[in-house]
């Protein structure tokens, strides 16, 4: 038996058909009246019964029907695993196949800030792993496309800064840049960003586009994902939990 994790204790089951899952509920058309009849909540989820357009109507529907269960309807014990339920033609080298898992573990965190934090870090490794080893900014002696002309060695890791007297401002390095150019702060909104330079490469990111974002954030908290350049993780996080 093959299992992929989601978190703590509970795992999926990777099955090659439709045998022995009687009392798995269709992710597709769940119903809380049938989880009430089984007495207990299982998952199928066949990927070839749904579109990447209906993910975010099912993860909807799904973070509903979790939050109303009582812990102990969840899954059943096997190999002293809790399996919560069966992936049937689940191809791993599928990335909205797996997109789609990420959503559903996040879906199994028990707490808001876990599913935030795992969300965001989740996020974030796909945005370092998009630009990993591509060199998409075009840094040469340290400066990028977009500031090939100017005097910036550090990309646009700057932010203008008001100044102590005068109502002036002046252009600073961001705080969170280390010696070695590197980002101490892990800004998720600062990875999304994109200029001029990288947009007309086609390098874009869009919330709505990045389901763990666009499933699990309200209007104002995607406001924040957006704009809070410049900021901590542990901030950004703060804020989110706020609204
Ligand atoms: S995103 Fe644009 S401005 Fe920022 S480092 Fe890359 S090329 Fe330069
Ligand atoms: S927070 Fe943003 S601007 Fe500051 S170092 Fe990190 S990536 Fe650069």
């Amino acid at each position: 038996m093959e299992f992929i994790k989601l978190t703590s204790n509970y795992y999926l089951e990777i099955k090659k058909d439709n045998k022995d899952i009687e009392l798995a509920l269709d992710i597709t058309n769940i119903k809380l009246k049938n989880i009430k009849k089984n007495k207990i909540f299982m998952l199928k989820i066949d990927f070839n019964t749904f579109i990447k357009d209906d993910y975010k109507k099912i993860l909807k529907h799904l973070i509903f029907i979790k939050s109303m269960l009582p812990i102990d309807k969840i899954g059943i014990e096997k190999d002293s695993k809790k399996v919560v339920g069966y992936l049937i033609n689940y191809d791993e080298n599928n990335q909205s196949h797996n997109d789609f898992i990420s959503a559903i573990r996040a879906i199994f965190y028990n707490n808001r800030y876990d599913r935030y934090n795992y969300i965001y870090d989740t996020v974030c490794d796909y945005l370092d792993s998009f630009f990993y080893g591509k060199n998409l900014c075009d840094f040469k002696n340290n400066k990028c496309g977009e500031k090939r002309n100017t005097n910036s060695t550090i990309g646009c890791c700057r932010h203008f800064k008001i100044k102590l007297l005068g109502p002036l401002t002046k252009l600073v390095p961001c705080e969170h840049l280390k010696e070695d150019y590197t980002c101490g702060a892990k800004c998720i909104s600062c990875k999304l960003f994109t200029c001029d330079y990288l947009r007309k490469k086609g390098v874009i990111f869009k919330i709505k586009d990045i389901l763990l974002l666009d499933v699990f954030f309200n209007p104002i908290q995607k406001y924040f994902i957006k704009y809070m350049v410049f900021t901590t993780k542990e901030k950004i996080l703060k804020r989110l939990m706020i609204f």
